[in-house]
């Protein structure tokens, strides 16, 4: 089972960089979860994330490359490759507040920063950083969708601490070094590896890589700066939208650190299912039955579309199964002129029972044909019996 870095991003041993960034970035796109149908798209998106943090930093890389793939992950195990990477973190996770639409995908919000700005480069440096995106479903009705809707979205986030600012200790606290790290935010530790003495640095827990400690911590958010919020959004869904896609609301997200911007916020919209139509893009399928004298005399019915009924003329001679096309009764096309077809198909519904006029009409109709129809004794009878 081969697990190497770079097998796993496909670049050779002396890739540079760049290189692994670009590769990693094609895994992530091709595993994303928006995108990959794959079971283990998740996984295998994790294994890519993973290597290319790896190899990208030099110290660890070097260390990878000495100890080899099976040393290495033990050495990690115990955390003598860990250097601190994630930042001061705090939040620890959305919580369970983000309702139903958080999905299999909680932990994965981080991945947008790789895509769209924001962060990258892992944390451990003071620099603002944008806040996480976070992800949230909503469902709404076909006729939603065909009309566009505006829908009030209620979600429970993280927001700034407005007690401390964010700061995570009261405005006016004594501050002093942190002695753990003499003001450098960073430690340095020397590991015993089986290859010789490694040097790591890490991003001081005792004060987050702030290089200050403070005397009194925030009541309100206990020093994480983050506290959670419930939110009312008033959410503008366009008509057209089709089931699956997702809305981006702008500086929705999470706070950001050290005075970096919000995150967004993922809206996933699910269109409930309809009991009259099938949809197929901005096109509608529909099933509707006629009778046998309707199909042989043609007739004018009435349909159904999302706006309501209208008519439509079923020429003599209709087959079975023949589909109807009506122009411009589909679904709208999401932010682009025209509206999609609705399809109806109609289906000749054969009579399960017939009452003894019908039956002679129906005997009198084969014959005049010069069809000669036996009618098995209590046929209708076993028909009526398995009602
Ligand atoms: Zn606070």
């Amino acid at each position: 089972m081969s697990e190497d870095f770079y097998e796993v991003l496909g670049v050779s041993r002396d890739a540079s960089e760049d290189e692994i960034q670009e590769a990693y970035r094609e895994k992530a796109r091709e595993y994303h979860p928006d995108v990959s149908d794959e079971p283990d798209a998740e996984e295998k998106f994790k294994k890519a994330k993973k290597a290319k943090e790896v190899l990208t930093d030099e110290e660890q890389r070097q260390m990878y490359d000495q100890l080899g793939h099976d040393r290495y992950v033990e050495a990690d195990k115990h955390g003598a490759t860990d250097n601190g990477g994630r930042g001061a973190g705090g939040m620890g996770g959305m919580g369970g507040g983000m309702g139903g639409g958080q999905g299999p995908f909680g932990d994965m919000s981080d991945i947008f920063e790789t895509f769209f700005g924001g962060g990258g480069g892992g944390g451990g440096s003071n620099r603002p950083r944008q806040g996480r995106d976070l992800r949230t479903g909503l469902t709404i009705d076909l006729e939603d969708a065909y009309h566009g809707v505006e829908k009030e979205l209620n979600v429970t986030r993280p927001d700034t601490c407005s007690d401390c600012n964010g700061e995570g200790h009261p405005p006016d606290t004594d501050s002093q070094q942190c002695p753990e790290c003499n003001g450098r935010g960073q430690t340095t530790t020397v590991q015993q590896t089986p290859m010789g003495r490694v040097q790591q640095r890490q991003t001081c827990r005792r004060c987050e890589g702030e290089g200050t400690i403070y005397d009194e911590t925030c009541s309100t958010c206990r020093g994480d700066g983050v506290v959670r919020e419930d939110a009312s959004l008033s959410v503008e869904i366009p008509a057209g939208i089709e089931d699956g896609q997702t809305l981006r609301m702008e500086r929705e997200g999470a706070p950001g650190e050290r005075g970096g911007p919000k995150g967004d916020l993922l809206i996933e919209v699910t269109v409930r299912d309809h009991p009259d139509f099938e949809r197929d893009g901005a096109d509608l399928h529909h099933q509707e039955p006629i009778s046998f004298p309707q199909a042989v005399f043609g007739d004018t019915i009435e349909v159904p579309t999302v706006d309501g009924a209208v008519e439509l003329d079923v020429p003599g001679g209709t087959q079975s199964g023949e589909t109807f096309r009506l122009s411009g009764k589909g679904m709208p096309r999401l932010r682009r002129r025209g509206d999609g077809d609705l399809y109806v198909q109609v289906q000749v519904v054969t009579p399960d029972s017939l009452n003894e006029d019908q039956r002679k009409a129906l005997e009198a109709f084969a014959e005049a044909g010069g069809e000669e129809v036996e009618v098995e004794q209590g046929f209708f009878e076993k028909i009526k019996s398995s009602f």
